[in-house]
Formats: C-alpha cells, sequence, structure tokens
C-alpha cells in the first residue's frame, strides 16, 4: 500500500480534509496529538478498527480509545455518565486525559475488546481536532508504533514503523508531553488510575478528592492490570536495559558506566543534563559510550523519553544503564514507561549500598558501589 505523507506546513486544511475523507473510507490515517502519534480509523466501524489491529501488530484482547472533538460527542458512546466522570472532562478535556465508562451498543466489540466500558479521550492538538470534526465521527486510535516499540513523538518515526502499512501520516511536528494519556476508570467505586500519563495524580486528586492506582502497575507479575495494554512488555529497546533508582541512582550510573568502559563494553547511558556532563568529564578519551541526556526536569523526559529509547537501536549498545527520577507529578508516568523499558530490571542506589529492587541475573559491575 502506497503511504502518504502530508507535510503540515503547507495547505493543512486540504491535507486534513483528505486524510478525514480516508478514515470515512474505511482506512488508516496517522495523526498527531498532544502526547503522541495515534493511529486512527472510524471508531464506529469494526472492519476498518480492525485494520489498526493488524498494522501494530497489536493482541486483539487490547482495546482501543476513541477520541473525540467536542463534549457531546460522548453520550451516544457510552449508556450513562457519573459525577466523577463529568468532573474530568469539565476539568482536564481537552487534554492528555482518557476516561473509561460504560459502553453503549454502537462501540464495536474490536474497540473495546469485548469489555462492558469504553475508553474516550478529547485531545488538546489542534491537527487532531481538526481531523475528528472533518471524519465527522470518533476516532479510533493507538499510538502509531508497531506494538512493543516505544511510541512514536515525531511523524519520521512513524514513518519507520508503519509506511506501506497505512494510507497516509499527517505530520504536525513533535509531541510536546511526549508520555500517552493518564486513563482513568471511573466507573470504580474510587476512581482508578489505570495507566499514569501526562495529567498527574496530584491533578486528579486535587479536583476528585480520593484516587487509588492499579495496584498492577508496579510490576508485581503476580498482579493482572485492569487496563489489558498494561501487561504487555512495552517500550524495549532491542539491548537488555538496567536501571537505577534512588537518592544516589545520578551518582551510581557514573561510576557504573565508567567501570564498564573500563571493561571495554559498549554501553549505552540514558541520564540527565547534570550526570552527562560529569560523566563526559570523568571518561577516557575516545570513550566507546553512548550518552544521550533528556535534558533536565520531568518534563524535558516525558517528552524525549520515547524518541532517546528509539535512538539506542540505531547505535546497538550492548547494554543500556538508566537512571530514574522520584514518582512526584509526571515522575509516576515516566517511571512507569522506564521500568517497563528496562523490564523491571531495577537497582536501588542509597547511601553507600546498591540493592536488587526486582530482576535477576545483573552484571556484577552494575553491582558494585565506589566507595
Ligand atoms: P494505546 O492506545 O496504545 O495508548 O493504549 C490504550 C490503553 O488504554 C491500553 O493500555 C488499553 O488497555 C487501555 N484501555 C482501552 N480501553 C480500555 C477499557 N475499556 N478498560 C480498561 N483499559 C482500557
Ligand atoms: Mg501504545
Amino acid at each position: 500500500m502506497e503511504t502518504k505523507f502530508w507535510e503540515l506546513k503547507k495547505n493543512p486544511e486540504a491535507a486534513i480534509d483528505e486524510a478525514a475523507g480516508l478514515i470515512r473510507a474505511g482506512e488508516i490515517v496517522a495523526f498527531p496529538t498532544e502526547t503522541v502519534y495515534g493511529l486512527g480509523a472510524d471508531g464506529l466501524n469494526g472492519t476498518a478498527v480492525t485494520k489498526i489491529f493488524a498494522a501494530k501488530g497489536r493482541p486483539a484482547d487490547n482495546p482501543l480509545i476513541l477520541h473525540i472533538a467536542d463534549t457531546e460527542q460522548i453520550l451516544p458512546l457510552t449508556t450513562g455518565l457519573n459525577a466523577n466522570a463529568r468532573a474530568l472532562m469539565e476539568t482536564f478535556w481537552p487534554g492528555p486525559l482518557t476516561i473509561v465508562v460504560p459502553r453503549s451498543e454502537i462501540v464495536p466489540d474490536a474497540v473495546s475488546a469485548g469489555l462492558d466500558t469504553v475508553a474516550v479521550r478529547m485531545p488538546s492538538h489542534p491537527v487532531a481536532a481538526a481531523l475528528i470534526r472533518a471524519a465527522g465521527c470518533p476516532i479510533a486510535a493507538p499510538s502509531a508504533n508497531v506494538s512493543g516499540k516505544p511510541s512514536p513523538t515525531n511523524a519520521q518515526d512513524v514513518a519507520e514503523d508503519m509506511t506501506g502499512k497505512i494510507a497516509g501520516i499527517l505530520d504536525g511536528g513533535s509531541c510536546g508531553i511526549g508520555v500517552e494519556s493518564t486513563v482513568v476508570d471511573t466507573t470504580s467505586p474510587v476512581p482508578t488510575i489505570l495507566r499514569p500519563g501526562g495529567i498527574t495524580r496530584e491533578m486528579l486528586e486535587e479536583r476528585l478528592g480520593a484516587v487509588e492506582i492499579d495496584p498492577a502497575l508496579n510490576g508485581n507479575p503476580a498482579l493482572r492490570p485492569k487496563a489489558p495494554g498494561m501487561k504487555y512488555r512495552h517500550y524495549a529497546p532491542q539491548a537488555p536495559m538496567y536501571l537505577y533508582e534512588g537518592p544516589q541512582a545520578g551518582q551510581r550510573l557514573l561510576e557504573a558506566a565508567i567501570r564498564g568502559q573500563k571493561q571495554g563494553l559498549c554501553i549505552g547511558v540514558l541520564c540527565d543534563d547534570a550526570v552527562k556532563k560529569r560523566l563526559e568529564e570523568s571518561l577516557w578519551r575516545g570513550h566507546t559510550l553512548e550518552i544521550l541526556s533528556w535534558g533536565s526536569g520531568k518534563p524535558d523526559l516525558a517528552e524525549h523519553l520515547f524518541e532517546l529509547l528509539r535512538s539506542f537501536d540505531r547505535v546497538s549498545p550492548q547494554l543500556i544503564i538508566g537512571m530514574g527520577v522520584d514518582e512526584k507529578g509526571l515522575g509516576l508516568a515516566v517511571m512507569n514507561r522506564l521500568r517497563k523499558a528496562a523490564g523491571y530490571q531495577i537497582l536501588l542506589a542509597e547511601e553507600d549500598r546498591i540493592t536488587v529492587r526486582s530482576g535477576s541475573g545483573f552484571p556484577e559491575f552494575l553491582l558494585t558501589a565506589d566507595r
């Protein structure tokens, strides 16, 4: 299949109209949102929705989010909204928040993977909103990556995964938030975060009072996550990845990277600007480390995380070591993605000691703390 590529700088209305026509005709088009790029189909057309699963290689038991452009557009999709759902819509829409609500009969089985609920979001990105309005239907859209790879945050990363598989790609530049939407189940007695994202736990609590977090999100393999998609290995670069967490994460990562270099290993390092600078100052000349920094602060980490994880696949290190951040604010969302990327191979770096938080079979040079 030929995949059209529309650069939106030129004549955006004509491109959006053409893309909307393809969606109405049952085809798939990738488009930018404020979180990541989405792979969109007519959300009320079960046959069109099935093509999304084929293009991504997505397991059929992982339901999709329906994207709408106006609040009232949710009404035909659900049998009813409770006070929590309405409060969340009022406060956070349009924006990076998805709500899970009871599903109505017009929602195809393919969208909700047979569940009796449906996930709905109203994105704030102007191209996403214009596309949904022009198509005249809710747009079912997961992230526009091949299943298992990091979500794409620019059109080139979409093209890498989807050229030849879908009808077109709308290039709206880079996504500002960089991690996927927060998914909140409004049908449980206490609203529950099923996936942390751009709207933080603190923001939700300020609006709703008590909010729970799905206990399966901390990586305990014995628990089954309520969002089916959260059980899959995700965001993983090809090389094995290990994560340092805790107050000394940056320091321990720095020391380990230097030890690894001395052993002649080709290591990918994921850290912030401050650690990158110190590491470059302490390394041997002609170093073999690939050091990728996200900048400074959690918003920078969220914005650049997926593109950095994808970059490691282009340089193929033997292993990757990453540095975690605390879980306040956006930290919960980025740590959820980082821990998954690392396959829960996590070391806790406290004063003077490193302990295994989860995982096994760590290379020895990661486990010793310099004195
Ligand atoms: P993606 O579209 O790839 O960003 O993934 C959407 C996420 O929302 C996945 O983790 C899904 O499992 C989750 N999700 C979608 N619909 C529902 C639903 N009805 N109930 C619970 N989780 C859902
Ligand atoms: Mg996804």
